[in-house]
């Protein structure tokens, strides 16, 4: 998981990350470009708020249990909030 500002986007370009507006691009799980890799926080753009980097951590965390879950187990690829809302748990 990458994670703050310092060297985030240069580092991110050199593995290969797609960037947005000089950061690192993710969709709406924190997933990047790239399987296995997630990012959050100030070097995902947006506002630099703690707030926004809480809530994107966490979201990033619940991704990265359900890569580590499923995805290797190449189970029914299903998101968290689909998974969530057809059985009420993980
Ligand atoms: C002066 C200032 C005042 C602020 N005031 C507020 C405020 O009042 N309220 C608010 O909500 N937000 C404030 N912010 C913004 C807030 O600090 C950030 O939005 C938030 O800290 C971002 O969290 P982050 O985890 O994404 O990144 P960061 O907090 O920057 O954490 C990134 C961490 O990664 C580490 N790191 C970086 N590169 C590497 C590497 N290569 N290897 C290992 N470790 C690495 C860094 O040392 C750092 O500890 C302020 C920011 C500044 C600079």
């Amino acid at each position: 998981m990458l994670h703050g500002t310092a060297g985030a986007t240069e580092f991110a370009k050199k593995l290969g990350l797609a960037t947005k507006n000089d950061k690192i691009a993710v969709d709406e799980n924190m997933k990047t470009n790239i399987k296995g890799i997630f990012a959050c926080g100030d070097c995902t753009g947006g506002l630099m708020q703690i707030s926004k980097s809480v809530y994107e951590g966490t979201k990033a965390g619940l991704s990265v249990i359900e890569y580590l879950r499923w995805d290797k187990k190449d189970c029914p690829k299903k998101s968290h909030n689909e998974r969530k809302m057809n059985n009420g748990s993980y």
